[in-house]
């Protein structure tokens, strides 16, 4: 039986006492119902509430149950349809922002709800507007209440998110427990994907992860010292062998080959001998499910570096390298679309 979220009454309760609280199911299925329903519950306290009270227990979903949505979307930017970003503000004039990307495949809207685990980041990249602020981490609700807002977004144009990422602002495994704790549910209700640039908690997450975690890492540069120069902290903090090591362990663990991520910025990491010297790394350490290439944005934190956005003849030589060392390599020119609203990678959390 679907609940109909306008229906919410007797029909409603019944549903919510038998098929989402049937006694032997678990919090997941309540989170998967509220991400369902999201619109209908965020804009509707009594039945969010209600239907919180009713279900049945989950620790991350508690803070929920007790205090009720805590978040509220301040502002939305572009649409449902092509994607867009909230500013969510959070308790204690606290701002994040959430991104939703749509890619098309084949005809169908394919919409990605890009949640921050943090509001700022520590770790500095040279590239990213989020360094400029310092990391707070989000607990595991405001990670959460950004799927439901984003959910609500897209359910008002008759869509709906299959994947989340963990691609806004700030680093997850700085945030480690409250992003578990996240991933938990979220693994549950979407295909779910956690970028990291490569700090330590990742030797942990592999064996306290949920078994369909994907990973996507963020590598930026195929040697060390370049490594250093665009990403500071995180560079230092794992070299590179040691990261790829990690990151085999986890595909193992998993079996899912890693999804790497490579910011292509002009005349810095954009060359062929760059492409060469990527393919070799990655095909002697991972099994490696694809390599994502993403022009660079426009920051206020790269210009002053004066990093460019590399042309796009440049990006495409640069995954033909890649392609041609047998790697399924794209290029993600997407994220253009985002920078007229300031939700392009690397652009997150520069207002408020
Ligand atoms: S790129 Fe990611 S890890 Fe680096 S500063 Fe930005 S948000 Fe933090």
């Amino acid at each position: 039986m679907a609940l109909k979220p306008w229906s919410f009454g007797p029909q409603a309760r019944r549903f919510l006492a038998t098929s989402v609280l049937d006694g032997h199911q678990v919090g997941f299925d309540l989170w998967r119902h509220l991400a369902k329903h999201a619109e209908f519950y965020c804009r509707n306290q009594d039945t969010w509430n209600l239907a919180l009270d009713l279900g049945p227990p989950c620790d991350a979903l508690t803070p929920m149950r007790e205090r009720s949505i805590l978040s509220r979307v301040v502002r939305s930017e572009g649409d449902a349809a092509s994607g867009g970003k909230l500013v969510i503000a959070l308790p204690g004039n606290k701002q994040i922002e959430t991104a939703i990307v749509v890619s098309r495949k084949r005809s169908a809207t394919q919409p990605t709800i890009c949640v921050s685990s943090q509001a700022g980041c520590a770790m500095a990249c040279r590239f990213c507007d989020t360094g400029l602020r310092r990391g707070v981490d989000l607990p595991a609700w405001a990670i959460l209440e950004q799927v439901l807002h984003a959910e609500a977004w897209l359910q008002r144009a008759n869509l709906t998110a299959s994947n989340v990422v963990f691609m806004g602002m700030g680093e997850p495994l700085l945030n480690y427990s409250n992003t578990l704790e996240a991933l938990n549910l979220l693994c549950r209700s979407h295909k779910t994907t956690l970028s990291t640039v490569g700090v330590p908690p990742l030797r942990r997450l592999a064996a306290a992860a949920p078994r369909n975690l994907r990973l996507a890492v963020s590598l930026h540069a195929p040697r060390q010292e370049l490594r250093e120069e665009l990403l500071p902290v995180a560079g230092r903090a794992l070299k590179l062998e040691e990261l790829l090591s990690i990151v085999r362990g986890f595909e193992e663990s998993t079996g899912f080959g890693a999804l790497i991520q490579y910011i292509l910025i002009k005349g810095v990491n954009d060359t062929e001998e760059d492409a060469n010297q990527l393919a070799e790394l990655i095909a002697a350490h991972l099994r490696c499910a694809g390599i994502n290439l993403i022009p660079y944005n426009p920051t206020q934190a790269g210009s002053s570096f004066g990093y460019q956005s590399p042309s796009d003849a440049a990006c495409k030589r640069f995954r033909q390298v890649l392609r041609q060392r047998g790697f399924n390599a794209t290029i993600r020119f997407s994220t253009k679309l985002g920078r007229s609203w300031s939700a392009a990678c690397g652009q997150l959390g520069l207002e408020g």
